[in-house]
């Protein structure tokens, strides 16, 4: 499963999310939209070096990244009470 999803029709190419992530996982598209920016995109072959901090979406003003976390299953059966 990606860590972090990108809609590309709500990016509007601040290029900020790219200044945020710590680990510089994120790059500019070299294709455009049909709005007609240049939307943000996780480099190639980056996505298993993201963290999931969030900060990418977090920093995004038009809230077009998704991020994703995996669960422990220990995590999910201790919120069970098990
Ligand atoms: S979640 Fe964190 S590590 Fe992953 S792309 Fe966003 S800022 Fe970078
Ligand atoms: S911060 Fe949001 S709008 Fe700006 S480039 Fe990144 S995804 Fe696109």
């Amino acid at each position: 499963m990606p860590k972090i999803v990108i809609d590309e029709l709500r990016c509007k190419g601040c290029a900020l999310c790219t200044i945020a992530c710590p680990r510089e996982l994120l790059q500019m598209s070299e294709e455009m939209n049909r709005q007609g920016y240049f939307p943000a995109a996780m480099a190639e072959g980056k996505m298993k070096e993201c963290t999931s901090c969030t900060l990418c979406a977090r920093i995004c003003p038009d809230v077009a990244i998704a991020v994703w976390r995996e669960v422990e299953e220990q995590t999910k059966l201790e919120a069970a009470g098990e």
